[in-house]
């Protein structure tokens, strides 16, 4: 629990937000802004009725996750990937209660919400072989969520030099072959770990 708050409570990814009023910080600060032309996708895409973050944990099936790219569910929260990248193996955390307020949640969820934070974080680490990572949540359109009502951590792995993030992702096409491939192994590593 310590772990995990520590790296959320450090220097939260205000860039990482899935968010329209990114402009200037990349994840984790201004000095390293990662280059993602992708999300401008997400960023012009008209916004589906409902919260995707209600949506996606109650919709179950692999056929469902796989679609939702939702790679594992605790009792209480869900890791999903973020379909708009900010780098490989950037996935989101997520309470399963519909609020954009982290007091609102119950200290079993906030446990629980800390857990997988902390097991995406590993398996990301032992996937993705990563530099370092970003942690951290928005709170509130005005630091950049993107879904405000809905809390929700972004764990982005970083590799040093990653600012220019693999330019060929620009393409749409690839960037849903890679999307599908990174639910793969991701998915696998935690039902690997639960199975264990
Ligand atoms: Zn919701």
């Amino acid at each position: 629990m310590p772990k995990a708050r520590r790296g959320a409570g450090r220097a939260p990814a205000r860039g990482a937000a899935a968010g329209k009023s990114r402009s200037r910080a990349g994840p984790g600060g201004p000095p390293a802004r990662l280059w993602a032309p992708w999300r401008m996708e997400f960023v012009l895409a008209p916004k589906e009725p409902g919260c995707i973050f209600c949506r996606f944990p109650a919709e179950e099936g692999e056929a469902n996750d796989r679609r939702n790219l939702v790679v594992h569910r605790s009792a209480r929260s869900f890791t999903v990937l973020n379909r708009y990248p900010y780098s490989s193996g950037h996935v989101m955390v997520i309470p399963r209660r519909h609020t954009g307020c982290l007091e609102d949640l119950t200290a079993e969820e906030f446990q629980d919400l800390h857990e997988e934070l902390r097991l995406a974080a590993r398996l990301l680490r032992e996937v993705y072989r990563p530099d370092g990572m970003n942690l951290g949540m928005n709170l509130g359109r005005i630091a950049g969520a993107g879904i405000a009502d809905h809390l929700h951590y972004h764990v982005v792995p970083r590799w040093a030099g990653d600012t220019n993030f693999m330019p060929v992702l620009a393409e749409t096409r690839v960037l849903v072959e890679h999307l599908h491939a990174a639910w793969e192994k991701i998915q696998r590593a935690f039902r690997e770990r639960s199975a264990t």
